[in-house]
């Protein structure tokens, strides 16, 4: 068995550690003997990314997102679209998670147009939505409780036809208002969380891993792995995001 990873453009975004999901993913195929091929799609770097059996893209700050755009509309948007529809794995980073909207229209009034391959916008807000945060996955995302870091200005709407990717517990999500975090659409899975997010919430991680492999091979049993340490840093954040202060 063997799981391919295209990590997209990771020299611009990269927002708090966010290619240490990457690692994680690796790490937890390797711990099960499962063979992993991790290739990153740099600006100007071609790919045939129907190739690959999972995406990861993170997160970046508002010129960084625009900085890509016409490296996206070479005809990337169309790959990326295509294998979002033959039902491959994304995770989508804050940043990364907003491109796979309609549209990101900064607070200054800057509209990117992005690939609209999942049915959402995002509007730049004055106020930051900056903190440690925790939500709870769907059950058709999984049904587990995430804990993570939010950092953004952009306020994301869903649209029809797109779920969100789980109910906040504490923090703001996508919008601070509607209680949404992230988004799900078929194997899309967007969310706010830098960190990066996965170390610390390994039942999201090996969900991700089992989406992938059940798309590649039609079924996937992953090994339990020991994840003490893990669990013991998911359980202290918790812990902590839902002590502290009602923000
Ligand atoms: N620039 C976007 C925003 O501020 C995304 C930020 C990020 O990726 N952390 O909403």
């Amino acid at each position: 068995m063997e799981l391919k990873v295209c990590h997209l453009y990771p020299e611009v975004l990269n927002l708090y550690g966010d290619r240490g999901n990457i690692r994680c993913l690796t790490k937890r195929l390797a711990w099960r003997g499962i063979d992993c091929r991790v290739d990153t799609m740099k600006i100007g770097e071609k790919r045939n990314l129907a190739d690959y059996d999972l995406f990861f893209i993170g997160g970046g700050q508002d010129f960084e997102q625009e900085v890509l755009l016409a490296d996206l509309k070479s005809g990337k948007d169309k790959e990326i679209t295509a294998a979002i529809e033959d039902g491959k794995t994304f995770l989508c980073i804050c940043g990364g998670y907003q491109m796979m909207g309609h549209y990101y229209e900064t607070y200054e009034g800057v509209k990117c147009e992005f690939l609209g391959a999942v049915d959402f916008y995002t509007v730049g807000g004055k106020e930051r939505m900056i903190d440690n945060y925790a939500f709870t996955c769907t059950d058709s995302a999984g049904g587990s409780t995430v804990v993570g870091y939010e950092n953004h200005s952009g306020q994301t709407f869903l649209g029809s036809g797109v779920e969100p990717l789980g109910k906040v517990l504490r923090g703001c999500g996508n919008n601070g208002k509607d209680g949404t975090e992230g988004c799900h659409y078929k194997n899309v899975f967007g969310s706010y969380s830098h960190g990066p997010v996965l170390p610390k919430n390994p039942a999201f991680a090996d969900f991700l891993l089992t989406t992938a492999l059940k798309r590649k091979y039609g079924s996937a049993d992953l090994a339990p792995l020991s994840d003490d340490f893990e669990n013991t840093a998911h359980e202290s954040v918790l812990k902590k995001v839902l002590s502290d202060q009602v923000r």
